[in-house]
């Protein structure tokens, strides 16, 4: 029998396009090869699901063609997830930036999929793989559970990161077989690591976390920063990684709010060392550290304009080369994938072969962090929801 839409991956963008095609009367399969489903939605904003931005727009994204994102967005807003979220009893709060988590786990938000896909006879398939996808007069999909097939299909298998998820390439593998253009992806909000010079420096750094404002390839963001053993992350490092390529350097601002040179000449005939004033303005042992790696502190009046300038300089912008990023085993996201121009921006439709959509992560829109990937992920689920 052909089923009339079958999903590959149980995961964000997969389950919202069951639930869009269920409503329409359609009979709609999920596959998935993990045994349970959404497994990344359980694990999100640490267990309580970072699920949308108040703020969401097509600049939060990364892509070839940062218009693309623009139509899904605009017919899947912040307000329709919540009003999902009120239906099912969930409640939720603003954390900050527009950032809406959920009270309690993200396991509600997986209850209340499981319960939606009941509703509409949705029938989720968990454990098994999908080996091989033939398209002809619908398509014909290889499993480990049998040969499927189906009017629609549509490939919801995200990005690679994460693989002890579910995370896989079939996506991308599969898109490629059939000629559409797929982008090389690289990791995305992922932590960096020093350069092995500066890892010997600054390792004592270890466990420090402070806001400082990140800027890399024209892209700048003020939160907080964490010194790891091995180099930098928190939720700035990690927003900068997504623009960052290698061998590139970023600048980072230790003190965005203040003018520190101001500060010193405010005290210009000061006995204070150096690292007590940095103090009122930095972590202690920060200070402490950073003078004793970059600049041994002395009383302030022992220091010359010259010298005060270049520490300025110094803790205003930071500049380090990272070696690395810690990989697709620690990236929140890939950045890159299957090319919009290859899917139509309203249907997800891919425009060379008749029924196939592509949703989620698996293609190239990438969210910065604060919600923006789960809300493209099921903005791009409902819009292929509609048509599929
Ligand atoms: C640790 C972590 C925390 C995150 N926190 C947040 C957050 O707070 N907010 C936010 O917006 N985003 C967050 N993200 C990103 C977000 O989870 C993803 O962008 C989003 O889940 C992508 O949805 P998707 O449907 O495209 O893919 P996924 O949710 O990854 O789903 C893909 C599914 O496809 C299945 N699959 C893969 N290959 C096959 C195959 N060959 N056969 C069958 N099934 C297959 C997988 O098992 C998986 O279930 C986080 C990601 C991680 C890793």
């Amino acid at each position: 029998m052909k089923i009339d839409v079958i999903i590959i991956g149980a995961g964000a963008s997969g389950l919202m396009c069951a639930l869009e095609c269920g409503k329409r009367g359609r009979s709609v399969l999920v596959l998935d090869h993990s045994g349970s489903m959404g497994r990344k939605i359980r694990v999100s904003g640490g267990g309580r699901c970072n699920f949308t931005n108040l703020c969401v727009g097509a600049a939060n994204y990364l892509s070839h063609n940062p218009h693309f994102c623009k139509s899904a967005l605009s017919r899947f807003t912040p307000a329709d997830f919540t009003a999902l979220l009120d239906k099912h009893g969930i409640s939720y709060h603003e954390k900050e930036k527009g950032r809406l988590f959920c009270n309690k786990s993200s396991a509600g938000i997986l209850s209340l999929f499981r319960e939606e896909c009941t509703r509409y006879n949705i029938t989720l398939r968990l454990g098994c793989r999908v080996s091989h996808v033939m398209p002809g007069n619908g398509f014909s999909l290889s499993t480990d559970h049998g040969v499927m097939e189906s009017r629609s299909l549509v490939v919801a298998t995200g990005g690679i990161s994460y693989p002890e998820l579910g995370a896989t390439d079939f996506g991308h593998r599969l898109a490629g077989r059939l000629g559409l253009k797929v982008f090389p992806v690289r990791p995305g909000l992922v932590p960096l690591t020093f350069s092995e010079q500066d890892l010997r420096m600054f390792r004592q750094l270890s466990g420090i976390s402070l806001d400082a404002e990140v800027a890399c390839n024209g892209k700048t963001f003020t939160e907080n920063i964490l010194f790891t053993h091995r180099g930098l992350s928190g939720p700035a490092i990690l927003q900068a990684s997504s623009y960052w390529n290698r061998g590139d350097q970023i600048e980072i601002n230790l003190l965005p709010h203040f003018d520190i040179y101001e500060v010193f000449l405010g005290h210009r005939q000061s006995r204070r060392e150096l690292h007590n004033l940095l103090s009122d303005y930095l972590p202690r042992r920060f200070s402490l550290l950073w003078c004793k790696i970059m600049n041994p502190s002395r009383q302030l009046c022992c220091y010359s304009d010259r010298e005060l300038r270049k520490i300025a300089a110094l803790l205003h912008a930071w500049k380090i080369r990272p070696r690395d990023t810690e990989g697709f085993s620690r990236a929140e996201v890939t950045v890159g994938g299957i090319d919009t121009d290859e899917l139509s921006s309203k249907t997800m439709e891919a425009k060379a072969v008749a029924g196939l959509y592509f949703i989620g992560e698996v293609v190239d829109v990438t969210g910065e962090l604060g919600g923006y990937n789960l809300h493209w992920a099921w903005a791009s689920g409902y819009a292929a929801g509609q048509y599929a």
